[in-house]
C-alpha cells in the first residue's frame, strides 16, 4: 500500500513549495488508494511555534489536503529516537563523539588551509584495533552515524533519475545533539520507517541529505522508500521564490482572494503536466497523478497565470459562496455587508474579477461612500450635464418601483428631455454613484443600490 507524507517544520507559514510537495504527496496517495500522513518536524525547538503549527494545519485544511494520519509531532517521539540510537550504538553503527566546538573549529581550519573539504575527521570513530581518546570528564557527547567510508550510494529518483554519490564525499553526520534531541536526517529516517512511508516527495534542497538517510536506512535494516526531489520554484526574476520577492505563504493567497481549488489547480501544474490541460478538478488531478510527467527543471511562479486561473474559477463559483468570501474581505475594511445582499452583486460583477479582493473593491461602493477622482469629476460631471443629472435624480425620486426596467426608462426619458446621448449621462452617473467611470450596464448596477443612496450621490449630498 502506497504511503506518502508531508513533513513541514513549524518555523513559519506553509510555504508554496511545501504546499506543492504536500499536494503531490496527497494526490499520489489518493491516486493509488494509499494513505497520506502529516508529520510536524518540530525538533528545532528554538524556532518551532504553535502559531506556525496552527497556520500549517489551517492551510492544509483550506487546500483540502486531508491526511489519514497525523499530525504526528517529532518532539513526542524522543523516546523512540533514543531507543534507536542506543540500539545503533550497541550495534556499532553510531558512536559518541566528545569533540569540543574548539576542536571542531581547529579541524575545519586545518582542512581549509590544506584546501580540503570540511568533514569530521573520525577522532571518535571506533575501528577495530584503534584506541579511542580518553573520555573527557563532565562532557556531554553528540552521537554520530558511522557512515561507510567508501562505496557508492545510489537511488533512482522519481523526478531526477539516477543519482549516485560516493561515500567519500560525506562524513559521519551528527544524529543526536548534546541535549538529546535528534537531528533532521536521523529523525526523518526513523519516522519514515516507523510510518511505513513508501514514497518521499520533497524539495530539491534535500537531495544532499538523501545519501545519509539511505545509509541510515540500510544500517537499521529498514526498507528504502522511493525518493522524488522537486525542483525549486523560481520567481519571475529567475531567483528562488522568496519572501522578499512577494507572497510565498498559502495564507497570503487565501487573504489575497484566491480560491483554494484555483490554488490547487495552479500549484499542481507547477512542475507537473497532463497534456495541455490547464483547468481541471481535484478529482481529475487525483485520477491523473501517478508520479509521471514531473518536471526536472525549475518551475516559474507566474502571478498573472495564477490570476487567470483564479478568475476562471471565480466565474464558475457559486455566488452565495463568493458572497461569504467577499463579506469577509469587506469586514477587513470595516464594512459590514450581508451575504444575502452580496449574492446578486457577485453575480453581476464576478466575470470581471480575478480575485475576491477585486470583487470586494467593486462591491464596497454598495456599502460605503465612494470617492470619485478629481479627474473623473472634472471630465465627466461637467456643468453641461448637471441639469440632466438633476432631472434624473428627480425622476428616480418619483419612481414607484426600483428595478432595472424603471431605472432604464427614467434614464431614457432624461436623455431625450436634455437632447444628450446615453454615455453623456451614464458615465457621470457611474462616476457619482460608483466612484468610477466604467462599470457593467448602468441599470443593472444601480438596481442593486437603494434608491435613496443613488439619489443622494447624484445630488452630491
Ligand atoms: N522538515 C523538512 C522540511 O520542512 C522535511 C523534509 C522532508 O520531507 O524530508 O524541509
Amino acid at each position: 500500500v502506497i504511503r506518502t507524507r508531508i513533513a513541514p517544520s513549524p518555523t513559519g507559514f506553509l510555504h508554496l513549495g511545501t504546499a506543492r510537495t504536500a499536494l503531490y504527496s496527497w494526490a499520489y496517495a489518493r491516486h493509488f488508494g494509499g494513505q497520506f500522513v502529516l508529520r510536524i518536524e518540530d525538533t528545532d525547538v528554538a524556532r518551532s511555534t504553535q502559531d506556525s503549527v496552527d497556520q500549517i494545519l489551517a492551510s492544509m485544511k483550506w487546500l483540502g489536503l486531508d491526511y489519514d494520519e497525523g499530525p504526528i509531532y517529532q518532539m513526542q517521539r524522543l523516546e523512540r529516537y533514543q531507543a534507536v540510537i542506543d540500539q545503533m550504538i550497541a550495534a556499532g553503527s553510531a558512536y559518541r563523539c566528545y569533540c569540543t566546538p574548539e576542536e571542531l573549529d581547529a579541524m575545519k581550519a586545518a582542512q581549509e588551509s590544506r584546501g580540503e573539504k570540511r568533514r569530521y575527521d573520525g577522532t571518535w570513530r571506533p575501528e577495530a584495533g584503534k584506541t579511542l581518546p580518553a573520555i573527557p570528564e563532565g562532557m556531554k557527547p553528540v552521537v554520530r552515524f558511522k557512515n561507510p567510508l567508501d562505496g557508492d550510494v545510489s537511488w533512482d529518483d522519481v523526478v531526477k533519475g539516477t543519482i549516485t554519490i560516493n561515500n567519500r564525499e560525506i562524513d559521519d553526520l551528527i544524529i543526536q545533539r548534546t541535549d538529546g534531541v535528534p537531528t533532521y536526517n536521523f529523525a526523518v529516517v526513523v519516522d519514515d520507517w516507523d510510518m511505513a512511508i513508501t514514497h518521499v516527495f520533497r524539495g530539491d534542497e534535500h537531495v544532499n541529505n538523501t545519501p545519509w538517510q539511505i545509509n541510515i536506512f540500510n544500517a537499521l535494516g529498514a526498507p528504502l522508500p522511493a525518493f522524488g526531489h522537486m525542483p525549486v520554484i523560481l520567481g519571475d526574476d529567475g531567483q528562488k521564490l522568496s519572501k522578499r520577492r512577494g507572497a510565498v505563504s498559502v495564507t497570503a493567497y487565501e487573504d489575497g482572494g484566491y480560491l483554494p481549488e484555483a490554488m490547487l489547480n495552479y500549484l499542481s501544474r507547477l512542475g507537473w503536466s497532463h497534456g495541455d490541460d490547464e483547468l481541471f478538478t481535484r478529482e481529475q488531478l487525483v485520477s491523473w497523478f501517478d508520479g509521471t510527467h514531473l518536471n526536472k527543471s525549475p518551475a516559474q511562479w507566474d502571478p498573472a497565470k495564477l490570476e487567470w486561473v483564479n478568475g476562471q474559477y471565480i466565474k464558475q463559483a457559486d455566488d452565495a459562496r463568493l458572497a461569504v468570501l467577499v463579506s469577509a474581505q469587506l469586514a477587513k475594511r470595516g464594512i459590514a455587508a450581508e451575504v444575502q445582499k452580496l449574492t446578486p452583486m457577485c453575480t453581476l460583477f464576478k466575470d470581471r474579477c480575478a480575485t475576491t479582493v477585486v470583487l470586494a473593491d467593486w462591491l464596497a461602493m454598495y456599502f460605503a461612500p465612494v470617492a470619485p477622482s478629481a479627474e473623473d469629476l472634472a471630465a465627466q460631471v461637467t456643468d453641461a450635464v448637471k441639469p440632466a443629472l438633476a432631472t434624473l435624480a428627480d425622476k428616480f425620486a418619483a419612481l414607484a418601483e426600483w428595478n432595472k426596467a424603471a431605472i432604464q426608462a427614467a434614464i431614457k426619458e432624461t436623455i431625450t428631455a436634455h437632447g444628450i446621448k446615453m454615455p453623456q449621462l451614464a458615465i457621470p452617473v457611474r462616476v457619482l454613484v460608483c466612484g468610477r467611470a466604467q462599470t457593467p450596464s448602468v441599470d443593472a448596477v444601480l438596481e442593486l443600490f437603494s434608491k435613496e443612496i443613488v439619489i443622494e450621490r447624484l445630488r452630491g449630498v
